[in-house]
């Protein structure tokens, strides 16, 4: 068996999104990812994906370069590697300090954002070469199937007029009444049990109203409402108050970990994060001030699944729930989050999934939710295949495009609606 890499292809692709609404702006009709794949000597070819926009293509290109000739097993060795291609590219664009969805961006999730693609490559290509699913690889699964939550969003019927984009049919989903309605469709879909919000977009009250209306439409159900800190501690406390016990958690109501320690020591309502506790860096003061009770953890920002199985370690030991947190992905990223969310002994909160609103896929078969859950697969490597047609079709997107969708902006999206929209400051409310 000759496990040395040879050949490491990135292809940038734009996949269509339907205009699903949070507190920054709105999604953009095409979003961009990036596809990974690591060749063998023994022409086994592993597939992963990541964040597409230009930064991290920036540090893909160098890091894919870097790895021909090395193992596929030395995973490792793939991190000491990316840390010397960010070494070198930092000289030359300096630290990414933007704010967005996902917490603080730093150089350092950058790199490691990049890595986890290449990671789950290597998982696949081995997992593939040894005959063994990647799970195995992980340790072993400890379930039979991982359980996904509805993801439900504001959303308009259809990206804005003029703006070329993919049609959908979900329809709109702006008040209460909208938001039950799609969460009945996902659920007559997909057969989710448990259903999270991403709030953030309307004032506070018209959100309580939409966890009321889905608690009445779907009675004893786990509910979550997220407004990426779109809010005060003042007013987190307030819906806190008004929606406690409907509330399985409430995810990141207000920005940076003071103020979540502020709100946690106030209510009994748990409060999830994937914006304050996004790096080990950040574990010790979120942990040590009882600032969050969940993590939700992202494959991609926390640098591959080994680093989600040290996360979840971590939380164990300090009595912190964890789950998982989702943007925009295809199936690659959704089996790569089920085999590790597979070998995670204590996930007692159901994972975050967009792949419901992504149409389009690179695979030869799409991944499917039966009950909400997805199965763990045995096949060897991540289980799934590459369909080098829809890949090359979704590429081409990419090529043809001026540029102004390589980098995913929901702001500048929002714009293409309301020309006077800025990213709002926080707290909103
Ligand atoms: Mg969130």
């Amino acid at each position: 068996m000759n496990l040395t890499v040879t050949d490491v292809r990135l292809t940038p692709i734009l996949v269509a999104d339907p205009p699903l609404l949070n507190t920054q702006g709105v999604h953009q009709p095409y979003t961009p990812r990036l596809i990974v794949e690591v060749e063998t000597a023994d022409g086994i070819t592993g597939v992963g994906e990541t964040y597409g926009d230009t930064k991290y293509l920036e540090l893909a290109r160098p890091l894919a370069e870097r790895l021909v000739g090395r193992q596929v097993s030395d995973l490792n060795g793939l991190f000491t590697a990316a840390d010397e291609v960010a070494v070198a590219a930092s000289r030359v664009s300096g630290q990414v300090d933007v704010g967005g969805l996902r917490g603080v961006q730093t150089a350092d999730k950058l790199r490691l954002s990049v890595v986890s693609g290449f990671e789950v490559a290597c998982l696949d290509a081995l997992g593939k070469a040894l005959g063994l699913p990647v799970h195995a690889l992980l340790g072993g699964k400890v379930r039979e199937t991982v359980e996904y939550s509805a993801y439900l969003f504001y959303k308009w019927a259809e990206h804005p007029e003029g703006v070329p984009a993919e049609k959908d049919d979900w329809g709109a989903a702006l008040d209460p009444a909208g938001v039950v309605e799609q969460a009945r469709v996902l659920t007559e879909r997909h057969g989710f049990t448990s259903y999270k919000l991403k709030g953030g977009v309307f004032p506070p009250e018209e959100e309580i109203a939409a966890i009321r209306a889905l608690a009445e439409a779907f009675p004893g159900h786990p509910l979550r409402l997220d407004p990426n800190g779109a809010w005060s501690v003042e007013t987190s406390l307030k819906v806190a108050e008004e929606l406690g016990d409907l509330l399985e958690y409430l995810e990141d109501p207000v920005l940076g970990t003071p103020a979540m320690a502020e709100v946690a020591a106030k209510t009994d309502v748990p409060l999830a994060t994937n914006m304050c506790v996004t790096t080990f860096a950040e574990i010790k003061e979120a942990f040590t001030r009882d600032a969050v009770q969940v993590v939700l953890s992202d494959h991609h920002y926390w640098g591959g699944l080994r680093n989600t199985q040290q996360l979840a370690a971590v939380c164990r030991t300090f009595g912190v729930g964890v789950s998982m947190h989702s943007n925009t992905h295809l199936g690659i990223s959704l089996a790569a989050m089920t085999h590790v969310s597979a070998t995670v002994p204590d996930l007692h909160h159901a994972c975050d999934s967009h792949y419901p609103w992504q149409p389009e896929d690179v695979l030869t078969e799409r991944l499917t939710f039966d009950g909400g859950k997805v199965t763990v697969s045995d096949a060897p490597g991540l289980g799934v295949e590459l369909d080098r047609e829809k890949l090359a079709f979704l590429h081409q997107r990419w090529l043809d495009d001026d540029g102004t969708l390589r980098d995913r902006d929901d702001a500048a999206a929002m714009r293409a609606a309301d020309p006077d929209w800025v990213t709002p400051s926080v707290p909103r409310w």
